[in-house]
């Protein structure tokens, strides 16, 4: 039996040679969840004035402590014209702070009497003000290169007054289905047929990753089909997907369909659940290659397959760390469990006790039972040759996108 495969050995071999895929202009409204391909600087400040923090009273610091006469109103969006000394201005939250005013106070904190405004002693300046450029300052990085666009660096690029960015293109993937017995949801199942719950399982999964499912098709256990369809697959797509089909049945026809189009790198894995994963490229007609990556065809195979090794590649074609990394946490086993040769991906829950975090395994580890996958927060790797007491700390795959 040839050796078991590192994974880390494994992932290398797949983003070996992997480049950032080209750049395209968008508008802010298409960009949630698109990757930056270039650093966007900051050209206003924000907030672009001073402006109060609270409702209450715009003064100069050295009045507080007297009656001060109200000489002007300014609601949030009005202009303020500069403040006499002596004075005081209305002023509502976001309201820019008036020339001559430097502090804020509240409004419950005054006494309002026919002559003005009674305002406490000690106030200091900057009180309540929030100072123009605080959260952005002109001239500096607002965002980098390989940004995740999320919410917030949403409204970060709509604070500069930005409509457009540069993002990196969505990596296009083709998605293959193999097996006689797999049949599309809608249709009727006949005897030994099973649903394909891989396909959407494995399209929404790529696209939280960011890439464009661009072909889908359900493959026949043939050696024809096969290798037409994986030839068509890379003429479409940046990456092309296989579920099933990889291991060394005589129904499984991706490797000698992948070696003859190109080449096959890996093949067993030291990792479970999902031994038989594929790792390759495919020639192009017109020259170029597309990525290969055969998933078993087990679901809960592909899932943690799809994690460990999509979500990387897709990190890598859209040069975006953030992405390429997966998230790490570290808990308290409340479960006992040693492995072999190949490293186990567990399924497990992540709680909050007395201790911090704690991970719960799911009992049934089966690769073959995906309902624990819907409730796994995270999957807690047990080292080759390793193993876990109740109690110890276990390093866990944070099963979250950011
Ligand atoms: P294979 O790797 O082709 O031998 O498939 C391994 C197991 O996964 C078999 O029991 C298949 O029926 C099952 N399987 C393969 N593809 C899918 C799919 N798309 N959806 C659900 N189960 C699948
Ligand atoms: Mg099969």
């Amino acid at each position: 039996m040839a050796e078991l495969m590192p994974v880390e050995a494994a992932l290398a071999a797949l983003l070996e040679g992997v480049l950032p895929l080209e750049a395209e202009r968008i508008v802010c409204e298409a960009a949630a969840g698109r990757v930056l391909a270039e650093a966007v600087p900051a050209t206003l400040d924000v907030p672009p004035f001073d402006n109060s923090a609270m409702d209450g009273y715009a003064l100069h610091h050295a009045d507080a402590g007297r009656v001060l006469p109200v000489a002007q109103r300014i609601a949030a969006g009005a202009p303020a014209t500069p403040l006499p000394r002596g004075r005081c201005a209305r002023i509502f939250t976001g309201g820019e702070i008036p020339p001559g005013a430097d502090c804020v106070v509240m409004q419950e904190a005054v006494t309002v009497t026919p002559e003005g405004v009674a305002v406490p002693a000690d106030m200091p300046a900057g009180n309540n003000v929030r100072r123009r450029g605080r959260d952005v300052t002109a001239g500096t990085p607002l965002l980098g290169a390989g940004q995740w666009l999320e919410a917030a660096a949403l409204g970060h690029l709509a604070g500069q007054g930005i409509t457009a960015v540069t993002v990196r293109r969505r990596p296009r993937v083709a998605l293959l289905s193999t097996g006689d017995e797999i049949v599309a949801p809608g249709q009727p199942l006949g005897p030994g047929q099973i649903y394909n719950s891989n396909r959407p399982m494995l399209e929404r999964l790529l696209a939280r990753f960011g890439a464009e499912v661009v072909m889908t098709a359900a493959v026949p256990d043939s050696a024809e089909a096969t290798r037409r369809l994986l030839g068509e697959a890379a003429e479409a797509a940046d990456v092309v997907v296989t579920t099933g089909g990889v291991s060394v049945g005589e129904e499984d026809h991706v490797r000698p369909a992948v070696e003859a189009l190109g080449r096959l790198d890996l093949w067993r894995l030291a990792m479970r659940p999902g031994k038989p994963l594929a790792l390759g490229r495919l020639r192009r007609e017109a020259g170029g290659e597309a990525r290969f990556v055969g998933l078993p065809g087990n679901p809960v195979s592909s899932f943690v397959g799809a994690w460990l090794f999509l979500r990387p590649l897709v990190g890598a074609l859209l040069d975006c760390p953030r992405l390429a990394r997966l998230p790490e946490i570290s808990a308290r086993a409340t479960f006992a469990a040693e492995t072999g040769p190949r490293r186990h991906f567990m399924r497990v829950r992540l709680a909050f006790d007395d201790d911090g975090i704690v991970a719960h395994a799911f009992r049934d580890q089966n690769s073959a039972v995906l309902a624990s996958c819907i409730e796994a927060d995270a999957l807690a790797v047990i080292p080759e040759h390793g193993r876990v007491r109740e109690g110890e700390r276990v390093r866990c795959l944070w099963l979250q996108l950011l």
